[in-house]
């Protein structure tokens, strides 16, 4: 069952919207899957996300404090990691931390000023690896929808062949004087002109393909080139491939997060791979070469006499290629553990008595003869 939001976020129910967020960023800097590595991260992570959505909208919250999570279901896309890029809340975080220049939210700080040119929004696309593709690297194919600027009216939202107009409400100012009248004498405000929204233009005539936008927005195909070493948490940028900027500004960057399937078979740790090999004793005891997996296919492994259990056994370059510098690998790194057998047949327990006995270790037989031939001192 899913957790109490407030209590996700450890907030009261009465919390406003500043507590909220203040809670939001300083748990999504602790879980972000960027910098929080242990198990789990993800998911709290994705759990603070949806909790930050649906009580940060207050129509939402509302429905949510009535209902639960049923009065919530299936707003706003559910609890999908990949949503974040049109969310505006993962912008937000990403600005702190990296300290700003991630374009595109300027929007929820529109002052009076004429807007220019702005850039266009990154976006963010989650990308799940195999084990092999984040060890070995390759090209996957993806799908994104994002927005380009108009091919019909280059962005500017008129129809070819005629332009935009100066705004008749601000006069071309993009701004206008708002004056209240209160007991204590009149203010004057500086608000953005309603009509043309800061621009200080209007568009008599629509574009028919974007219906004035200046924008389409567009399902492409994009082939991502994974480079060897990858791993959960590395982060791709692909230039250009964000939202289209507004008024020629250029736009967006992509931002491939990438997110690796674990391995039956084989662990990672960092640029090492990690796997278990289950011997006999008697070929701890004797030594032998025996075939083992490794991410590059089959490999013999020597077991030198007398291996002890738990020893680690390396096989050199093995591992995983270093982000950047392929040529440089990681080691294989093979644990070995050594089955005692839980059973022996009758022959091979007279060897092993001999054995015992050639070597002077004390041995007791079946539990229950012992005790019978303690009891009647046989
Ligand atoms: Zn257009
Ligand atoms: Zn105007």
């Amino acid at each position: 069952m899913a957790r109490d939001y407030y209590e996700v976020l450890g907030v009261s129910r009465s919390a406003d919207q500043d507590e909220l967020k203040r809670a939001y960023r300083r748990l999504a800097r602790k879980y972000h899957p960027d910098v929080n590595k242990e198990p789990g991260a993800e998911d709290q992570f994705k759990e603070i996300n949806r909790a930050y959505e649906v009580l940060s909208d207050a129509q939402t919250r509302a429905n949510y404090d009535r209902f639960g999570e049923a009065g919530v279901s299936g707003a706003a896309g559910g609890p999908g990691f990949s949503d974040f890029g049109d969310m505006g809340g993962f912008a937000d975080i990403f600005e702190t931390f990296f300290g700003g220049g991630f374009g595109g939210v300027g929007g929820s700080q529109r002052t009076a000023r004429r807007p220019g040119p702005t850039r266009g929004e990154d976006l963010r696309y989650d990308l799940k690896l195999e084990f092999r593709e984040a060890v070995f690297g390759g090209e996957k194919e993806i799908r994104l929808t994002h927005s380009e600027t108009c091919g019909t009216c280059n962005g500017a939202g008129a129809k070819p062949g005629t332009r935009p107009v100066t705004c008749s409400t601000c006069n071309g100012v993009g701004q206008v004087r708002r004056s209240t009248r209160t007991p204590f004498g009149s203010f004057t405000q500086l608000s953005v002109c309603p009509t043309c929204n800061g621009t200080g233009q209007m568009i008599e005539e629509r574009c028919e393909t974007c219906g004035g936008q200046g924008q389409t927005q567009v399902n492409k195909k994009l082939k991502i080139t994974i480079p060897a070493g990858v791993d959960t948490g590395t982060r791709l940028r692909v230039s250009n491939e964000g939202d289209a900027g507004q008024r020629n500004g250029p736009p967006g960057d992509l931002y491939v997060y990438l997110f690796v399937q674990p391995d039956p078979e084989f662990q990672r740790d960092g640029n090492n791979i990690l796997t278990t090999l289950k011997i006999s004793y008697l070929q701890a005891i004797l030594g032998c070469r025996i075939p083992v997996n490794t991410v590059d296919g089959e490999e013999e492994l020597t077991i030198p006499p007398g291996t002890q259990p738990n020893t680690v056994l390396t096989l050199e370059d093995k591992g995983v290629p270093r982000l950047g510098n392929p040529v440089a690998r990681g080691d294989h790194l093979i644990t070995v553990e050594i089955e005692i057998p839980t059973k022996t047949n009758a022959e091979e327990r007279e060897l092993l008595e001999k054995l015992a006995k050639m070597r002077g270790d004390r041995i007791g037989k079946g539990g229950l003869e012992n005790f019978l031939g303690g009891l009647f001192g046989g």
